[in-house]
């Protein structure tokens, strides 16, 4: 049963990072009282709260005090523990469900359910020690990439092997439990597709965005992805279809590659705005938090339109300094940063967004203005 929450009453966030402190940001705007969960004190989301509960992620008092003082509760990251959510929704709101979470937190489950919604994925084998891995290997060949089931992210937990020499480097990843090894897929695009539904099944996608990654980690979102109208359709078409086959509530990121034959393949998926959704903030009729809230509240969704081309650049702790030195000569640039104390290097501080009449020359602007060099 789906309700309606109304202004005043209470969002739960579990996770307290810049995903829990934009969809509080946007949802304070409608009036809605913040509470978060989080281990640490003045998180980036515990600074915009109306209440913090500091402590793990998964302690079972401060779950229940986090059902205790929400009328809706939320998550804005998927390696929470499943056990601990799935007891949360018997004892409060939690329109999104447990199940989206163990489903994704899992790479094997994550396939089969990307299949079932009859989206493709790269041709994979599941093995769960070295030994299965050699003996199932050449059914998809060389080269692969051998990624742990649970708990990878940004590159780590993965092993690309060339030849059958390159086995035994996979070998620690079992320390970890069971593994996937996928073809390897000669992409010339990586893109993404955020998808947010209501419980009535009223489903938009944000416009297609393209990713372009350094050291693993996203660098820039440029959007809409410079690819051809039967791509942005078929990304369109499958991420509808996953989140119809999962009956989703809230929002899920769907990453593809994109292949040279114009077909795409679907990489993986995360249950929760995304990175490469942040440019929806200024360059969408409605941002992908705004949407976030509006699903799990029950409310109508708004049709997202983009007002005009956007790029997003993340901003890492060995840009900030230089970004801040800069900021009187970028007027045009909407400037982001999440309130973390410790500019650590590759540490994701905040983000500027640009929408731009032109992405070639904006491309080259923030390029040139040296924040982002090695
Ligand atoms: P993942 O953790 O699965 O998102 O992978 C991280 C990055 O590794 C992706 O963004 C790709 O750039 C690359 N990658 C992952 N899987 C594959 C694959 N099957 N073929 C080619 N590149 C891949």
């Amino acid at each position: 049963m789906t309700k309606t929450i109304y202004p005043g009453q209470t969002i739960g966030i579990i996770g307290g990072g810049q995903l829990g402190r934009m969809m509080a940001l946007a949802a304070k705007e409608a009036g809605f009282k913040i509470a978060v969960l989080d281990p640490a004190m003045e998180s980036p989301c515990g600074q915009v709260a109306d209440i913090q509960i500091v402590a793990p992620y998964n302690d079972e008092t401060a779950l229940e005090e986090l059902a205790e003082v929400s009328d809706v509760i939320t998550y804005e990251f998927e390696n929470i523990d499943y056990k601990g959510l799935k007891r949360l929704t018997e004892i409060a709101y939690v329109p999104q469900g447990a199940e989206l979470v163990r489903i994704t937190q899992n790479r094997i489950t994550e396939k089969a359910e990307i299949l079932k919604a009859g989206a493709p994925v790269a041709n994979y084998i599941v093995a769960t020690s070295s030994v299965e891995l050699n003996a199932l290997i050449e059914e998809i060949g060389f080269p692969c990439i051998v990624k742990t089931a649970f708990g990878g992210y940004d590159g780590k937990g993965q092993v690309m092997l060339h030849t059958k020499d390159d086995l035994k480097q996979a070998q620690p990843l079992f320390d970890h439990g069971a593994c996937i090894a996928e073809a390897f897929v000669p992409f010339t695009k990586e893109i993404s597709v955020i998808v947010q539904r209501n419980g009535n099944g009223e489903t938009y996608c944000l416009p297609v965005g393209e990713n372009i990654h350094k050291d693993h980690i996203l660098h820039e979102t440029i959007v809409p992805a410079r690819v051809s109208e039967t791509i942005l359709t078929q990304a369109t078409k499958a991420a509808e279809q996953i989140a119809d086959h999962l009956q989703l509530i809230g929002t899920l990121a769907v990453e593809m590659f994109v292949l040279e034959d114009e077909s795409i393949v679907i990489n993986e998926l995360a249950p929760r705005p995304h990175n490469s959704g942040h440019y929806s903030i200024e360059g969408s009729s409605i941002s992908q938090f705004h949407q976030h809230v509006r699903a799990i509240c029950g409310w109508p969704l708004r049709k997202p339109l983009l007002h005009q081309q956007s790029i997003m650049v993340n901003v890492l702790g060995e840009h900030v300094v230089p970004l801040s030195n800069a900021i009187s000569k970028y007027p045009d640039w909407s400037i982001h940063l999440y309130g973390k104390d410790e500019a650590k290097t590759k540490r994701k501080m905040g983000h500027v967004t640009i929408l731009t009449e032109d992405i070639n020359r904006t491309l080259n602007e923030i390029e040139h203005s040296g924040i982002w060099s090695e």
